[in-house]
């Protein structure tokens, strides 16, 4: 099952998402958020309404979020490119959720930073509430879907700065979607690719992550209570690399989609 979340006659709207002739329509309205059906995406109440051409809907980022919990260098081939050695445990640091950004928004590179970065990663997003996961609780009744996001990164000012919270927290800086999916096992391997203007960037599977997707949600759960529509980021393949001015940049996530999002000066 597929949703989206829209502007419908000037309101916000959650909307199911369904494949009718080979184009993805919006073909229901969900009544209620769906991080609201306690994980269980089937159980949320829709009416019908006519259907939408996904590609011609105004999306806007498909979950609120009360935090944005991104895992660093969970690839050890981008720890690498960095210079960075491979973690021992997962690396975790957050993004407000200010920087949320829908499909087809603009990134805005602000003027304090001369180098911004795409990291294309899969994200999940949480179902119910979750604290303290147990070594042997299975960790996916907590998850509602993923999705697509790019965690972009002033990397000049990461570097400068020592921790990350300024450069991965501008406005702008987590475009998010299209949509929230749950065809997608990311422990059994999907792909995750970045392009710029089409040219591919960056290309990785989930199945390389040094840390799985159950042990990331564990970890993070022993330290704060993630909440309903939590999005969690797994972090970056190989191949991160600068944006500047007219540049488009998708992320496509093997279940999800692509997010596509042009880059312009602040
Ligand atoms: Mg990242």
């Amino acid at each position: 099952m597929k949703y989206c979340r829209f502007q419908l006659s000037s309101r916000p709207q959650y909307g199911l998402v369904e494949t009718v002739a080979g184009r993805e329509e919006i073909t229901r309205l969900l009544v209620n958020p769906p991080e609201d059906s306690d994980g269980d995406m089937e159980d949320v109440p829709t009416k019908r309404m006519e259907p939408v051409s996904l590609a011609e809907a105004t999306l806007l980022a498909p979950i609120r979020s009360s935090k944005i919990v991104c895992v660093g260098r969970n690839y050890r081939e981008h720890a690498a490119e960095l210079g960075h050695d491979v973690p021992i445990e997962p690396l975790i640091f957050l993004k407000p959720p200010s920087a949320l950004l829908a499909p087809g928004g603009q990134i805005r590179r602000p003027k304090i930073s001369e180098r911004v970065d795409h990291e294309g990663e899969l994200g999940v997003v949480v179902a119910k509430t979750c604290n303290k996961i147990r070594p042997d609780e299975d960790v996916r009744p907590y998850i509602l879907g993923y999705t697509c996001v790019n965690d972009v990164t002033a990397r000049d000012l990461q570097e400068k700065d020592g921790q990350w919270t300024r450069a991965k927290g501008f406005d702008t800086f987590c475009p998010v979607g299209p949509v929230v999916s749950d065809e997608v096992n990311p422990w059994a391997g999907a792909l995750v690719e970045t392009r710029v203007n089409v040219e591919v960037r960056q290309q990785g599977s989930t199945r390389d992550f040094i840390f799985a997707l159950d042990v990331v949600i564990r970890h993070i759960s022993q330290c704060m209570t993630l909440l309903p529509g939590d999005l969690i980021s797994t972090g970056t393949p190989a191949g991160v690399g600068p944006l500047v001015a007219g540049d488009v940049v998708e992320v496509s996530v093997e279940g999800v989609g692509t997010l596509r999002n042009p880059v312009v000066n602040e």
